[in-house]
């Protein structure tokens, strides 16, 4: 668009404090593209705000002149929460000014940082004090706090130190009529009422748009074992789990699950990956003991339930990592699934939780209600066990022209979803609703909890300007 009122708009927008503006195509296009290529964004611009009292004008300002925010942070995200929809009347607020790191207190055990901070380095300024920032995904080096935050990020440390809505002590949040809510606390205990920050995490900026935050900090670990398992079944892989957290003093950091076939595609498109093991195996697990003691026996811990486990055929192989090297070998084979899947093909992909009893269940009946769907069908399973966390991705048949498989898009999600529901889970565990989950979050959840979002939505939200149309369907 590039009528008059156009060029009006963003001469009244121009004059504002403390912002910088991209309205060119080309110097929009970064903000405008989503990492998955699932959506392409039209915005009307984009506004680079410096700091919080900047983001509360622009709130303001566009209030006035009846325009749309659409938050983003690092742009990271998977369910199309970021992406603007409309070249008239949405503007993109991106957070990367808002990078300051304002405190670390080691005695509290508490960072507060700007929602521009990115993840990775929040973890640094943590270690520089001795402690640990737990929260870790395969997009942290570009992942931005208030996006983290805002979609309650997961990854591999849940199972020790919980998801970002579990590491958050307090938020400021800047509110649809501009003004701004501190509550920048680090305490443990608060029982004054509502616990408000709870709302802005996870709502995807659709409530209001958090500038800082408050989080959490712990011990940095001093002693780490990694091994890498091969289990017969998913029930196998739960056994081993249980023996490891019962066995070794509850120092289980991470225990990840990765299917024969996703291992596969790592070995085939990872350059320079190598198989820890000799033999092949139907699943295998990636387990961390961590510990904040340099002498708490990790190593003698995990021998001893290794050896338990291969007695009962629990695991049929293991390599215990002679290094941190070795280890971090282990887990890039992890942590690059998700990305080879892209050289097979079209993929579809599923972030579902389960009661963690119910994963070999889940495995087994959602795989044969995807194959009886859509013959061929190669399910690249993967996840994080310890919190029955499943991505169940869908691989294209080999030979299908891609656009055919991804045509099968909301039949296929409906065959993994409806075997999650049966088992009482959740169709988004970690990444969020957007876009891309709105409609099946509308049929999935129940009435009485979509009219208390509704309503949640227009006590907060009452002119609908914060990130329209995303996570709730309109109407
Ligand atoms: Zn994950």
């Amino acid at each position: 668009m590039n009528s008059p009122h156009r060029a009006e708009l963003l001469a009244r927008l121009a004059t504002m404090p403390g912002c910088d503006w991209r309205t060119q195509a080309d110097a929009m296009a970064p903000y405008l593209a989503e990492q998955r290529g699932l959506y392409y964004g039209a915005a009307l611009a984009v506004a680079l705000p410096q700091d919080t009292a900047a983001v509360s004008a622009l709130v303001r300002a566009c209030g006035e002149l009846d325009l749309a925010l659409v938050p983003q942070g690092g742009n990271t995200g998977l369910c199309g929460g970021a992406v603007a929809q409309d070249a008239a009347r949405q503007v993109i607020v991106g957070l990367e000014r808002l990078n300051r790191i304002r405190t670390v207190d080691a005695a509290d055990f508490t960072l507060t940082a700007e929602a521009g901070c990115i993840v990775q380095r929040i973890r640094e300024a943590a270690a520089a004090h001795d402690c640990l920032f737990p929260l870790s995904f395969g997009a942290d080096g570009s992942a931005q706090l208030g996006g983290v935050l805002s979609t309650n990020a997961g990854g591999t440390n849940v199972l020790r130190y919980g998801n970002a809505r579990e590491l958050t002590l307090g938020l400021e949040v800047v509110l649809a009529d501009g003004q701004v809510w501190d509550g920048l606390t680090a305490l443990r205990k608060d029982n004054t009422g509502y616990d408000l920050k709870q709302l802005f995490i996870g709502a995807e900026g659709t409530l209001g748009i958090i500038t800082a935050a408050v989080v959490k900090l712990f011990p940095l670990p001093r002693e780490t074992v990694t091994a890498w398992l091969a289990c017969p079944s998913v029930d196998a892989c739960l056994t081993v789990f249980g023996r490891l957290r019962a066995g070794s003093g509850d120092t289980v950091t991470g225990c990840e699950l990765v299917s024969r076939l996703a291992l596969d595609f790592v070995l085939r498109h990872l350059p320079g990956a190598r198989d820890p093991l000799g033999t092949r195996s139907p699943w295998y697990l990636l387990v961390e003991l961590s510990s904040s003691s340099a002498s708490a026996g990790l190593g003698a811990a995990l021998e001893t339930v290794l050896e338990r486990c291969l007695a009962s055929g629990a695991i049929t192989d293991a390599a215990v990592a002679a290094s941190q090297a070795q280890g971090g070998d282990f887990w890039r084979l992890r942590e690059a699934v998700a990305e080879v899947q892209r050289h097979e093909g079209a993929s579809i992909k599923n972030d579902v939780s389960v009661p963690v009893s119910a994963m070999p269940a889940v495995v087994a009946e959602a795989s044969t209600a995807v194959e009886a769907r859509c013959h061929g069908v190669r399910p690249c399973i993967f996840g994080h066990i310890g919190d029955g966390n499943l991505h169940f991705n869908l691989t294209q048949p080999t030979g299908m022209p891609a656009q055919d498989f991804l045509d099968q898009w909301q039949e296929l999600t409906e065959c993994v979803n409806t075997v999650v529901e049966k088992y009482r889970g959740s169709i988004s565990a970690e990444h969020g609703i957007g876009l891309l989950k709105r409609d099946a979050l509308a049929r999935h959840e129940p009435a009485v909890a979509l009219e208390l979002m509704r309503g949640i939505k227009s006590a907060l939200d009452p002119h609908g300007r914060l990130n329209p149309g995303k996570l709730l369907p309109p109407g």
